[in-house]
């Protein structure tokens, strides 16, 4: 889809330097992060993309928040993803009359259908589904599982438990029943209105929760109309076991921690973590780590070195992303955390064995011309001196089968395509262009050059490499890889050469 504003090529110097590392940082945005002020102050620090979680606030909220982000991508000239992630059927507790109530340890706490303010001894649960369902011995986890509570005696109108672990629950808290497959659709109705939000304000990608089956995926893709991006996330037991058709019907995937680790055991979690990375990375879509990377951030200026670990392993995981939940959303220190996401990232992929490592994967090459191609571009850059792989694409394609090799350099993708632009934002490499189209080899051969230089990666007697796909603007077409070396000159001819032109 070409972006009607661009009329001429995108040559206003952009307000960023190559970021110096491959990996993306995602970034949610909430009460502490949602002004223009801080969102640029992230930006800066290191934020690829933006998270909107439509499990919190309103519309209206949303809406300028997405305009905040629209209008800094405008001020540093560079493109940007937004997430919109909705809720799913997420099951929730109802509110207290103090805000909150003590469970306490063994004691007894039921959970029934009164539309009324609960207290230390019964709440509200609004989910009729519910009822009839759960049985005698079954788990209900509140609040990420920090509570633990067992069914004595179910009923159509209450659910009695004892609480095996008890704690402070407050209004809306979330519950988890892993015990039990809960009838109820991947989309709510509140997930059509969100979904339908999203889709009107130009949302790039959008999070699908607590997919269960392919069939959810599906719902979701034609609800969308044939627009956006879909991120399944993963964190329900069934989706682990259909892995592979969820990531086949997806455009990319979210290894949702938190529900994840509640669903299952927590110790189930890093070993689905590098299975999930693996799996994705293999199909050639870009996959999110997330959730409690940095959270002791949250109310502290500097992370446990057990989080500088976890956000390190990701790295080495060969992930295409990396989140920040609260930390970002409704932090003391929005911008520390990603400051320090950033910092670990860097020095990772510093290491001379991060590509060694990440590589371990075996990812072997389609049958195609596009993957030969691509496989190529990451071994001429292991052999030669290149400064980068310049991506021409315009469904952003290319771009993932390169980023699927996990190349030594970094990818600049020039595409016309403002939506794809902003879409590999995600990926692993990806330094996203959006400029004019090009018509001829001598043409894309002198952007790719211009648009290294101008946007920091080669100077004078670089080389870079070129991957494209002749004829021009043909998807899938990719059959052309050209290994060319900078004269540094290539901006300023290009502007002596406009000055002639008419107009
Ligand atoms: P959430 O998803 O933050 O929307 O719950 C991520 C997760 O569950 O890890
Ligand atoms: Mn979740």
């Amino acid at each position: 889809m070409q972006n009607p504003d661009m009329q001429t090529e995108n040559d206003r110097k952009p307000d960023l330097d190559p970021r110096g590392r491959k990996i993306k940082i995602l970034a949610t945005i909430g009460p502490a992060s949602r002004s223009p002020e801080m969102l640029r102050r992230l930006f800066k620090a290191g934020v690829d993309a933006f998270r909107v979680n439509m499990s919190h606030g309103d519309h209206a909220t949303h809406a300028e928040t997405i305009g905040n982000i629209r209008a800094l991508e405008r001020e540093v000239n560079h493109p940007i993803a937004i997430l919109c992630d909705l809720q799913g059927p997420k099951l929730r507790v109802g509110t207290f009359k103090d805000g909150k109530a003590v469970i306490r340890h063994s004691g007894h706490f039921t959970l029934d259908r009164r539309d009324e303010p609960g207290d230390e001894t019964r709440v509200q649960l609004p989910h009729p589904e519910l009822f009839g369902l759960l049985e005698k011995g079954q788990r209900l986890l509140i609040n990420d599982g920090k509570i633990r509570l067992k069914v004595i005696r179910a009923d159509d109108d209450e659910i009695l438990c004892s609480a095996e672990v008890g704690g402070v629950i407050s209004d809306r808290k979330g519950v988890n029943v892993p015990d039990a497959e809960v009838p109820i659709p991947a989309l709510t109705e509140k997930d059509r209105r969100d979904l339908a939000f999203a889709v009107k304000h130009d949302a790039d990608w959008i999070g699908l929760s607590f997919v269960q089956r392919p069939e959810d995926l599906a719902e979701a893709r034609k609800l969308m109309g044939g627009y956006g991006a879909l991120c399944a996330k993963i964190e329900k037991p069934m989706a682990v076991r259909r892995l592979d058709e969820i990531i086949e019907l997806s455009d990319g995937v979210m290894v949702a921690r938190g529900d994840l680790g509640v669903e299952l055991n927590p110790e189930e979690v890093p070993p689905l973590q590098k299975k999930i990375v693996n799996a994705t990375r293999n199909a050639g879509k870009p996959v999110i780590v997330a959730t409690q990377m940095l959270e002791s951030m949250i109310e502290s200026p500097a992370p446990t070195r057990a989080e500088v670990s976890d956000v390190a392993n990701a790295v080495y995981d060969g992930a295409d992303c990396v989140m920040l939940s609260a930390e970002t959303a409704a932090g003391e220190w929005p911008e520390e955390a990603v400051t320090i996401m950033d910092r670990i990232a860097v020095q990772v992929e510093r290491d001379d064995a991060y590509l060694e490592r990440v590589r371990l994967l075996d990812t072997p090459p389609d049958r195609t011309t596009a993957d030969a191609l691509s496989h190529a571009c990451m071994t001429i850059a292991d052999t030669v001196d290149i400064r980068a792989i310049t991506v021409f694409t315009g469904s952003g394609s290319t771009a993932r089968r390169v980023a699927r090799e996990r190349p030594s350099v970094p990818m600049l993708v020039l595409t016309p395509s403002q939506r794809t632009a902003r879409r590999v934002a995600l990926l692993w490499g990806a330094h996203p262009v959006a400029t004019k189209d090009i018509g001829s080899f001598e043409e894309m051969i002198a952007k790719g050059k211009r648009m290294a230089l101008r946007h920091g990666f080669g100077e004078a007697g670089n080389k870079l490499i070129a991957l494209a796909g002749v004829p021009f603007g043909t998807p899938g077409a990719t059959n052309l890889l050209h290994v060319v070396t900078l004269t540094g000159n290539e901006l300023d001819e290009y502007d002596a050469q406009r000055a002639l032109e008419p107009g």
